[in-house]
């Protein structure tokens, strides 16, 4: 290594490239469904096999669902945008080209918020978001000749995507991980995607380079290829990071080129050397008209999706009056926030629902592995559970062992309290005559007490407490047992 630039210091440049699949029926150009798990080569017909002759229809949902998705991101959507024909031979490419938005993209501009490395907001922007079709598959793997041939599934040929690309402003590889969780959060929470990555719904191209610490130029960017998840995104950008900085430390030159990540290895390798847009001969597609969005169809769209995610969360501490903090973990995803939404109307209490749901709910789902989608307690019956705790018939410490029992057997709060007599004792007859007990049971403590050693008092709560099995009112029983300390010796 040279001893001299090793000491550079290196900064890297990092921007996402993110496909998504739009969440429609059927594909982009043509009726057939867009679906997963089905037989290969099942959802298929002669306009996305590329058949000679036959002409792509556009999916008007999936127009919507793009225009939905650009709306959210703060893009400016474009009244006319036009696609092309990317040409490259390809085996899951079977017309020789992919119909994509190339000049004249659907919505430019737009910005994500993420939490840099020291935790301040920061704004990356977006450049565009265009429309293309995705690719068929190859299939590499599964079959007994599978050494010898590779297979191509269709399914996946034409199915409707939006690519959404990032400006180059990520400079970790964390920052680019919050990057593409903002962007899925979003798309989930609009229900433009599904956000299921092991199934390809959404991958992201990261492109990274490296140029040494305030230079304004740019590096060579390496662009590494079908990144599905966050975890991998990150590794393979720390690998691709360190490649780049041991390579320009060695005086090397970095290649500009296509990288794929191995998961398995935790590497990245060469793919092919970057082609240039000038290599596609990239023109208008002939067979459709511009996408045409007046300013109705925007306007239906906007005024057709929920509450977003930011909006949402201002309006929980405004209207809740809870913690920023809160807000935050409620607006992860919309089924929480509507969950959250429900639990506090049927409890009448935000703050007691905020910490229930982001508490005992999201450790039980945690646990499970489970979304709120499968939550195991309706929210009028946790409402129901956080009433009988404010009502002062149990305690905050039976309710949780209340909840354990509620959790995925449908039952009701107060059925189990009645039916397992776990209300508290408030009644003053029964907690006198547990106090007489413990004062018989614990006289030299209560010796002590008196004589001046009031620590004593604390130990006294909690064997009353542990003698009435936790179900004494704890406020009553404290207030009853410090009178009766106090009270001059009968
Ligand atoms: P290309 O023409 O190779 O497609 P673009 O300029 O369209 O390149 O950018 C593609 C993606 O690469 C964008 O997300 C952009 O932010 C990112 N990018 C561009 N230049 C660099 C660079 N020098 N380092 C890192 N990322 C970059
Ligand atoms: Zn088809
Ligand atoms: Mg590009």
């Amino acid at each position: 290594m040279s001893p001299v630039l090793t000491r550079v210091d290196l900064e890297p440049v990092i921007g996402l490239e993110i496909h998504a699949q739009l969440l429609t029926r059927t594909k982009i150009f043509c009726g057939c469904a867009a679906r997963f798990g089905v037989p290969p080569n099942h959802d298929v017909c002669p306009v996305c096999l590329g058949m000679p002759g036959a002409l792509p229809v556009l999916n008007g949902q999936a127009v919507d669902l793009a225009i939905a998705a650009a709306l959210a991101l703060g893009c400016t959507v474009h009244e006319t945008s036009i696609f092309a024909r990317k040409n490259y031979f390809y085996p899951d490419l079977p017309k020789g080209y992919q119909i994509s938005q190339y000049e004249r993209p659907l919505a430019t501009g737009g910005t994500v918020e993420i939490a840099s490395d020291d935790g301040t907001a920061r704004r990356i922007h977006l450049t565009r978001i265009h429309m293309e079709e995705d690719a068929g598959k190859s299939v590499h793997e599964g079959f007994a000749d599978s050494d010898r041939r590779t297979y191509v599934d269709y399914n996946r040929a034409g199915v409707p995507l939006i690519e959404i690309v990032s400006e180059p402003e990520m400079r970790t590889p964390t920052e680019a991980a919050h990057f593409f969780e903002a962007v899925r959060r979003l798309l989930v929470w609009i229900g433009a995607n599904d956000g299921n990555m092991e199934e390809g719904s959404l991958r992201c191209d990261a492109n990274v380079s490296v140029r040494p610490r305030g230079q304004a130029a740019f590096g060579t960017k390496v662009e590494v290829k079908n990144v599905n998840s966050f975890r991998y995104l990150q590794k393979a950008l720390e690998y691709e990071i360190a490649r780049q900085s041991d390579a320009v430390a060695h005086g090397e030159r970095i290649v500009q080129e296509t990288r794929l990540f191995d998961s398995a290895l935790g590497r990245t390798f060469s793919m092919r050397s970057k082609e240039e847009a000038h290599d596609y001969r990239y023109f208008p597609e002939p067979d459709l008209p511009p996408v045409v969005v007046p300013d109705e169809r925007r306007a239906r769209v906007a005024a057709a999706m929920p509450e977003l995610p930011d909006a949402r969360r201002t309006r929980f501490v405004t209207a809740y009056r809870l913690p920023d903090y809160d807000a935050g973990v409620l607006t992860e995803s919309r089924g929480l926030a509507d969950y959250f939404e429900q639990v506090a109307a049927a409890a009448g209490n935000p703050k007691a629902a905020s910490n229930w749901v982001m508490g005992e709910v999201l450790r039980v789902l945690k646990a499970k592995d489970a979304g709120i989608a499968e939550v195991g307690v309706t929210a009028e019956a946790l409402g129901g559970l956080i009433r009988l705790v404010d009502g002062g018939t149990i305690s905050t410490t039976v309710a949780k062992a209340v909840f354990e029992q509620m959790y995925g057997t449908g039952r009701d709060a107060r059925a189990i309290v009645e039916e397992q007599g776990l209300a508290q004792v408030s009644d003053e007859s029964a907690l006198a005559a547990l106090v007489g007990d413990l004062l018989a049971q614990h006289a030299d403590t209560v010796a002590q007490y008196r004589a001046g050693r009031k620590q004593a008092f604390g130990f006294l709560v909690g064997e009353a407490m542990k003698a009435s099995g936790g179900k004494a009112d704890p406020k009553r029983l404290s207030q009853l047992l410090r009178t009766t300390l106090d009270a001059p010796a009968s």
